[in-house]
């Protein structure tokens, strides 16, 4: 275990009254967010929705922006000539290079001086540094509101591919919108800084460590990643490491290849390739869909934005679900249409093919091959699709890294360079060991703990579970941090299902439930259920939304309330066992009739129970547990003859096999 580290190390100055807040500007959506010691957070409007629609409606009276965001989006159609969206697309460029893009945007693009594209509405002719502005203005407004003081700086993220025009264009953005930008970022950088790939120091795979300013012995355990469900691991981080962020969102394809290195001054990147393609992404696949929903596209606009919409709603419901039901209006009927998750992977394929065909450019042109890399990242909201996953996967032969919504992740690692550059020294510390106990929740309540505090990352655990139901056929799975023994005092991080096992008695299926920490300190957590063979999979950033005083406390919390507890896990397992006998020798009973069972030894058996059952049925506080184990040993104890007369019965038969 290494030295704790002192106050000074890991508590930076938290700079509050003058934050680097973190801007992702999106072709489609912006976000802003915040990092303190607790890690980065999105900021939420006024609204309650963390993402802004880069849209923006300019008065054709004044030149001036009258709406931003949704406000502006919900009525484009109302003022298509005002209305300008995917504006990310004009900055910094001439006509010329976006002469491709003209014929998919509703407003009017000119020419401007130095040959730049520039938009005009009404007789206003506005650069689309000022309509980025009206959106960076409304994010900064947010995070003011938030964070209750004046947001003056902030670090913004552009594409990789952009150049020096581009960057130039999008720090001038900031400028008009009062902003002074810190540091351009590109995305897929920002991505992987959210993860906290790059950002500690990297450790070798025994020996003393630097960091934080202490030296760490750090005890690896390099056996642990052998064989692991995220894929494989090198034994730790290299001092550089390479890495693949792939990007699919609803209208834009990236993939880039990046290394990124630790030094004094944070994290360095070099973005070794980049390729894909603007013109693909989620939209395509929702006319792919609308195409085999309904063949003849309906008539009326109206019908077919509707038919649109469903697409897109099925598509999204596939992600998670086995089948969509549609029903949409098309050529004055009525189309219902049930859809698959292999009806969509169809769909998917080919758009996947030509994503994936750009991965292998971008790693040719890098100079590296998939092996060479240490991590694979997501982002962008189509990449929640199963089988976009599960094909990437297969293509870089490694699990890419999902525990951020790949929506926010741009954003959240923006955040995380603004807190560097403010002086803000992460808890990097948290990284080398597993800070606090992680575990599942088994039955009534307890925490069962795979991985418990202290231990050296990377580590691996499995446990063993069965269901408690007959015929359950789906298990839900929540996975929590801390070092209470009771779900309600642990912090959630995670809960997902393994669905699909198949109908077996209680106690008959065989689940098996794996956590690996990463050399990262990723978690990633696989549910397996042997005899099905059906998994379920999720990954989550543990150390994200606590600080170290947090850590403590919860530390200490778990000292404090160790007796009582223990004494409460104790019930829980009390009752589980009672509840499971009461079961089985009320069905014992039932099956023997007055002359197989003296009415005496009945009614002494009908007694221990109705013992027993008090104590499930009491007040946690009412409780002994002492009380509660003798009452239950009795019981045992006086049906073991009950358990005898079965079993000769049964041997018997004729009902054999109906024994509980
Ligand atoms: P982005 O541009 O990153 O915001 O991504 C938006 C795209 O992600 C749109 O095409 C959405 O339809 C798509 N998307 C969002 N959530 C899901 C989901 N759960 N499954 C499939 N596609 C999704």
């Amino acid at each position: 275990m290494p030295d704790a580290p002192t106050d000074s190390d890991v508590h930076a100055p938290v700079t509050a009254s003058d934050p680097i807040v973190g801007i992702d500007l999106g072709t489609t959506n912006s976000l802003v967010a915040h990092c303190t010691a607790a890690g980065p957070r999105l900021i939420a409007g006024p609204d309650g929705r963390t993402s802004l629609p880069s849209v923006v409606r300019i008065d054709p009276a004044t030149g001036s922006p009258v709406a931003v965001g949704h406000a502006a989006r919900d009525a484009a159609a109302d003022h298509p000539a005002d209305t300008i969206a995917s504006f990310k697309r004009l900055m910094g460029r001439g006509l010329a290079d976006v002469a491709d893009d003209l014929d998919t945007l509703a407003y009017a693009v000119v020419e401007g001086p130095h040959d730049t594209a520039r938009v005009k509405v009404g007789d206003h002719v506005l650069s689309p540094q000022e309509i980025s502005a009206a959106v960076l203005a409304e994010l900064r407004r947010r995070a003011e509101a938030d964070l209750g003081v004046p947001v003056a700086r902030a670090v913004i993220t552009v594409p990789a591919y952009f150049d020096d025009a581009q960057r130039q264009a999008t720090r001038d953005a900031g400028r008009l919108a009062g902003l002074d930008v810190r540091r351009i970022v590109n995305e897929p950088t920002a991505a992987a800084l959210a993860y906290g790939l790059g950002e500690r120091s990297a450790a070798p795979t025994t020996g003393p460590q630097r960091a934080g300013g202490v030296s760490l012995n750090v005890k690896v355990n390099p056996a642990a990643c052998a064989d692991d469900a995220t894929g494989g691991d090198a034994p730790t981080s290299s001092p550089t490491q390479t890495i693949a962020v792939y990007d699919l969102g609803g209208g834009t394809f990236d993939v880039s290849i990046l290394k990124l290195r630790q030094t004094d001054h944070g994290a360095v990147d070099q973005v070794l390739a980049t390729d894909g393609d603007t013109r693909l992404g989620g939209d395509d696949l929702d006319r792919a869909m609308m195409d085999r929903i309904a063949p003849t596209p309906p008539a009326s606009p109206a019908d077919r934005q509707a038919l649109r919409r469903c697409a897109e709603d099925a598509k999204i419901r596939l992600s998670t679900e086995d089948t969509a039901e549609v029903a949409v209006a098309a050529g004055g009927k009525t189309v219902r249409v049930t859809l698959t998750r292999a009806d969509l992977d169809a769909l998917a394929d080919p758009l996947i093919d030509r994503t994936l065909a750009a991965c292998t450019r971008a790693l040719k042109n890098a100079g590296v091959t998939a092996a060479d890399l240490d991590r694979v990242i997501l982002v962008g909201g189509s990449t929640r699709i199963p089988r976009v996953r599960e094909r990437v996967a297969e293509f870089f032969g490694t699990t890419p890294y999902t525990a951020l919504n790949p929506d926010e992740v741009v954003a959240l690692g923006a955040a995380v360079q603004g807190a560097t550059l403010a002086g803000l020294r992460r808890d990097s510390v948290l990284l080398d060991v597993i800070p606090l106990s992680l575990g599942i929740e088994t039955m009534g309540g307890a925490v069962a703990k795979l991985i418990v505090a202290n231990t050296a990352i990377p580590a691996r655990a499995t446990e063993r579970f069965s269901t408690y139901a007959d015929g359950q056929t789906k298990v839900k799975i929540h996975v929590l941090q801390g070092e209470r023994e009771l779900v309600e005092d642990c912090r959630t991080l995670a809960t997902f299902d393994l669905t699909g096992i198949p109908p077996m008695p209680a106690g008959l299926p065989k689940l098996v439930v794996t956590f690996l920490v990463d050399a990262n300190g990723i978690l990633s957590v696989q549910a397996r259920e042997e005899r099905s063979g059906r998994r379920a999979h999720v990954q989550v950033v543990p150390h994200h939304g606590l600080t170290r005083d947090e850590v403590a406390q919860m530390e200490a919390d778990g000292f404090t309330h160790a007796r009582e507890d223990m004494r409460r896990h104790r019930l829980i397992d009390l009752r589980l066992n009672a509840r499971l006998d009461i079961r089985n020798i009320t069905r014992q009973l039932e099956r023997l009739g007055p002359d197989e069972l003296e009415p005496d030894y009945r009614t002494q058996v009908e007694a221990d129970v109705a013992a027993v059952r008090a104590f499930v049925d009491a007040d946690d506080d009412a409780v002994d547990p002492d009380a509660f184990q003798a009452a239950m040993e009795a019981m045992d104890r006086g049906t073991l003859r009950l358990a005898e007369v079965n079993i000769a019965k049964t041997l018997k038969g004729p009902e054999r096999g109906n024994a509980g």
